[in-house]
């Protein structure tokens, strides 16, 4: 599989060799201890070809993500976050570097790595229940099992009255919610989530935002949440990894120093939020054809970034 064959290989696949017992999932990892490496990305390189031309859409992207932290990726539309979270996910296959989880090679779908879509990507003939345990049903969890982890997790995501309904009956942020139980269910090792909440009214993502906050407190997940949103970013990570434009590298890594729940309204979240948005904003406005970045946004930026270096 070639990087310009994405959009081909769109959406789950699983092979027999990824059938693992989805609710074990978590022991592959159980000797990696709390704030260890789960995931390491090395020198990710993807070049997309076009009929007459290459893009190089990400280069040199480096992360590594430690077991029960939920850290985002934020970067200017089109420079390269989707790509990267469909290398991670084994949809895409890489032009070189390496991605691994606990050591081992992930360069194809598995179970361990969960995906929240941003357009929901429901099955609209399968009701609520039906589509949460659709993943158990293809790693061959037996039916009464399945039946009752799904209630556990549409329950949780606050959707217990409606396991029954059809997907065409529920609201925008209901309908992300059936793609986070979905995902959650499976128990991956990592929950991948591409901008999940993008398509929601203002008022409905401060809801999931809460929500997700509270299953991350509850349940020691792994989360890569890409997000072009710095509220959001900064409401929801323990670290937020910030891209330059195309071809994306990774230009900051911030540690998000606040417990949960968090205050937008404080002070140092207002200017922290604002320092990321005048360095966002500053790569749009300076961008120049090669997608190089000038380092002078730097003198914007305050005391709690420190370089990736
Ligand atoms: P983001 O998610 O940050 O908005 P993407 O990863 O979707 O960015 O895309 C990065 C760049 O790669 C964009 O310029 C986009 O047009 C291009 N791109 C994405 N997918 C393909 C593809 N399958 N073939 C060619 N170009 C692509
Ligand atoms: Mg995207």
């Amino acid at each position: 599989m070639k990087a310009n064959d994405g959009i081909k290989t769109e959406g789950p696949k699983y092979r027999s060799s990824d059938r693992v017992r989805a609710d074990r999932t978590d022991l592959l990892y159980k000797d990696i201890p709390e704030g260890g490496t789960l995931m390491s990305i090395k020198d990710l390189r993807v070049v997309y070809q076009t009929d007459d031309s290459e893009m190089v859409a990400v280069d040199n992207f480096s992360l590594d993500v430690k077991k029960g932290e939920l850290v985002s990726i934020i970067g200017p539309s089109g420079c390269g976050k989707t790509t990267i979270l469909r290398c991670i996910a084994g949809l895409l296959q890489p032009t070189s570097g390496t991605i691994s989880m606990g050591g081992k090679p992930c360069t194809a779908p598995g179970s361990d790595r969960g995906m929240v879509f941003q357009d929901f990507a429901l099955f609209p003939w399968r009701s609520v229940k039906q589509n949460v345990e659709f993943g158990m049903e293809v790693a061959g969890v037996p039916k009464e099992e399945r039946e009752e982890r799904a209630m556990r997790y549409i329950q949780a995501v606050g959707l217990g009255d409606f396991a029954d309904s059809r997907i065409h009956e529920l609201s925008g942020g209901m309908k992300q919610r059936v793609g986070i139980a979905r995902a959650l269910v499976m128990h991956p090792a990592v929950t991948l989530m591409d901008e999940p909440f993008g398509a929601l009214d203002a008022q409905t993502r401060n809801i999931m935002q809460e929500q997700l906050t509270r299953i991350i407190m509850h349940s020691e997940r792994t989360v890569i949440f890409i997000t072009h949103s710095v509220d959001e970013a900064l409401y929801l990570s323990d670290r937020v990894v910030i891209l330059t434009k195309r071809p994306s590298t990774v230009y900051k890594v911030i540690d998000v120093p606040w417990n949960r729940p968090r205050d937008r309204a404080c002070p140092e979240f207002t200017k922290l939020r604002r320092d990321i948005l005048d360095f966002l904003e500053s790569q749009n406005v300076m961008s120049n054809d090669s997608g190089t970045m000038t380092k002078k946004p730097e003198k914007h930026l305050g005391d709690m970034f420190r370089s990736k270096e």
